[in-house]
């Protein structure tokens, strides 16, 4: 069991996100040393969770930010992030966000069809900008990862089919306020496994040879994120094999001189960093089951019922006999359940629990459904 401040948590009114800084900090050091290189470029893709502190934390080491709406724009330039750090894809960029990356002359947009690429450039021309674009090409690998969370097959909404690419391409290279930089790729999140990442690398090399026959070459690859993180062992695995993931790409992908690859991950830098802390607030004996009622629902995490996900859920105080319980929230939303038959020891009124793994997809996800309040988050620096 990690080590909780409980004392702390004790005078909290739960429930509140708990974020162990040290735990981020040492995360990113791993990252830094896996990835330190002149033509590697490391993104933070924000949506996993804007929380002020945790992102001073990676603006301080060094990253960049993957953005994909135009208020996610504002909060990394807000936290200090340099605008020319910053990358922006999204298959649905309204003009205003279009505008906004414009203004700021932010690094790169990720294009995901003909019409945005059109309206971008008929948008930098009225502004007599030049926009910074790579194309995002769904190169149709199954990420072997849950359907709601795979998004590099043919069938799913993002990006531009292998088939469409060469007219696009062609199509960008006359515009005049646009400037091809690269070919993009996110093909799905929570991947444990390297197969996905090698194949890949595999079809970026294909299509880079494809296009460098046409004389087409590119100044950028963006591999975009993905990479998983240990839901059922928290303590033993706080920080994924990053060594491993940077060393597919090494060992795979074939860059071409002064080629740069860009990296857009999320949930592998947060997620282990950050658990939802709660109370249970009475335990209720159904005739088949019992029921640890707890005061976080999925108002403050929505994981488990949005995609059937499992946090490891763990009694901080509490050391009695092991019973098994389904722990469930109080909203009005069968849903409204963190774990079915949950081997814990024994729930009592009062008892603080630690839902894990919460530091992506959590406190930026959190709703204000029954009009209950957003949570609050304290922290271990
Ligand atoms: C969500 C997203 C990411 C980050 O995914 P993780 O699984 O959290 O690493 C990266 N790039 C794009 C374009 C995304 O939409």
């Amino acid at each position: 069991m990690a080590n909780f401040p409980i004392a702390e948590f004790e005078n909290q009114r739960t429930p509140f996100y708990f974020y162990d800084i040290e735990l981020l900090r040492n995360t990113l050091n791993v990252i830094k040393e896996h990835s330190n290189r002149p033509d590697y470029h490391v993104h933070y893709a924000i949506k996993a969770n804007v929380n002020a502190v945790v992102l001073e934390e990676i603006r301080k080491a060094g990253l960049g930010v993957d953005c994909v709406s135009g208020g996610e724009v504002e909060a990394a330039l807000n936290a200090g992030f340099e605008a020319n750090k910053i990358v922006f894809a999204g298959v649905g960029k309204s003009d205003w966000e279009i505008e906004l990356g414009l203004e700021h002359d932010i690094a790169c947009f990720n294009v995901e069809s003909l019409p945005e690429l059109e309206i971008i450039q008929e948008i930098a021309s009225k502004m007599g900008k030049v926009a910074r674009v790579a194309l995002r090409v769904n190169p149709n690998v199954d990420a072997h990862t849950h359907h709601y969370i795979t998004t590099g097959l043919a069938e799913n909404k993002f990006g531009i089919n292998l088939e469409k690419l060469d007219e696009i391409i062609e199509k960008a290279m006359m515009m005049t306020n646009v400037e091809l930089q690269g070919l993009h790729f996110h093909i799905g999140s929570q991947i444990t496994i390297t197969e996905p990442f090698k194949v890949l690398c595999e079809k970026v090399n294909a299509l880079q040879a494809k296009y460098a026959e046409k004389g087409v070459t590119f100044k950028s690859i963006n591999v975009g994120g993905g990479l998983g993180i240990d839901y059922d062992n928290p303590d033993e695995n706080p920080i994924p094999d990053f060594k491993g993931y940077f060393e597919t790409f090494k060992n795979y992908l074939k860059l071409n001189e002064g080629q740069e690859l860009h990296f857009e991950l999320g949930r592998s830098i947060v997620g282990q960093c950050g658990s939802l802390i709660t109370r249970v607030l009475y335990v209720k004996e159904g005739t088949e089951k019992k029921f640890a009622i707890v005061d976080a629902g999925f108002t403050e995490l929505i994981r488990p019922a949005l995609y059937e996900a499992h946090h490891n859920i763990e009694n901080l105080t509490s050391d009695g006999e092991v019973e098994k319980y389904d722990v469930v929230g109080p909203i009005c939303e069968s849903s409204d359940c963190f774990g079915k038959e949950e081997m814990l020891p024994k729930m009592r009124r009062g008892d603080i629990v630690a839902l894990r793994s919460a530091g992506a997809y959590g406190e930026i996800m959190a709703s204000q459904y029954n009009c209950r309040k957003l949570p609050k988050s304290i922290y271990k620096m």
